[in-house]
């Protein structure tokens, strides 16, 4: 059975795509939607040796070495041109994530639809895709084993449309997760918040140079993006 998270991921790949899962570790999330939604192919990317030998025991474990192409190698570089229209990458950080796809962009030609979780720094994936003419279509946060996770869906299309009411904002918390505003959105902003707070007083505490001055005045902005952010009704 999949994880929560990996399930919530799982939802926005089209059941008919050609996947391509990048850093997929034990590869669950295609041998999983291959087994129960008919996904027709995918290949599971690996970096390390490890997660790549344990992906492979699973899909030849599951019966499913005939859909699930197994790869070693870094970020896109295992997908051929035009393999692939759909790619996950889920469990890392957003930048890590962000670096994948631009390292890999001649790879994405064939691409129509990106899945991304990023376990923190959403907002690097948000710039990225603002950058590389994706728009964002959907966000989704969840909250598994007392952690946050957020889901991005990204399509081709106008980079710029989500980003209405206030794009420092919606960068930093997502453009539909602020519309949304349900309870585990309200729980991470708040907690952040107390984090930010903290290493505000540390710093107070610390001797000022123009360092921990520009250190300061980022934490107040940010704080002052996410109050705004809550006010909104749901
Ligand atoms: N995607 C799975 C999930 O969400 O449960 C596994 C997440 S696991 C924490 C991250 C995996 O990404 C690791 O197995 C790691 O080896 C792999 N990884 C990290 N950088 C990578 C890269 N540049 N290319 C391919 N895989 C990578």
């Amino acid at each position: 059975k999949l994880s929560a998270r990996l399930a919530a991921v799982s939802k926005y790949v089209p059941k008919d795509a050609r996947l391509a899962d990048i850093g997929s570790d034990h590869a669950y999330l295609p041998c999983y939607l291959a087994k129960n939604e008919g996904l027709p192919f995918a290949i599971a990317g690996e970096v390390a040796k490890g997660p790549f030998q344990s992906a492979e025991k699973n899909v030849l474990a599951e019966g499913l070495a005939g859909v699930i192409s197994v790869r070693l190698g870094d970020g896109l570089e295992v997908i051929e041109q035009g393999e692939v229209d759909c790619i996950t990458i889920a469990g890392m950080g957003g930048a890590l994530i962000a670096s994948i796809l631009d390292n890999g962009k001649d790879k994405l030609a064939s691409v129509k639809r990106l899945v991304l979780q990023p376990n923190i720094s959403a907002i690097s994936i948000r710039k990225w895709l603002i950058e590389n003419n994706w728009e964002l279509i959907g966000e989704e946060i969840l909250e598994e084993d007392g952690k946050i996770y957020e889901i991005l869906i990204s399509e081709r299309g106008d980079p710029h449309r989500p980003y209405k009411k206030n794009p420092d904002m919606e960068l930093l918390l997502g453009p539909f997760l602020v519309q949304k505003q349900d309870q585990t959105f309200k729980k991470k902003w708040t907690a952040e918040m107390k984090n930010w707070l903290r290493i505000f007083e540390a710093l107070e505490g610390a001797a000022h140079s123009s360092e921990t001055n520009n250190k300061r005045q980022e934490i107040i902005a940010k704080i002052k993006l996410v109050e705004e952010a809550l006010k909104i009704e749901d």
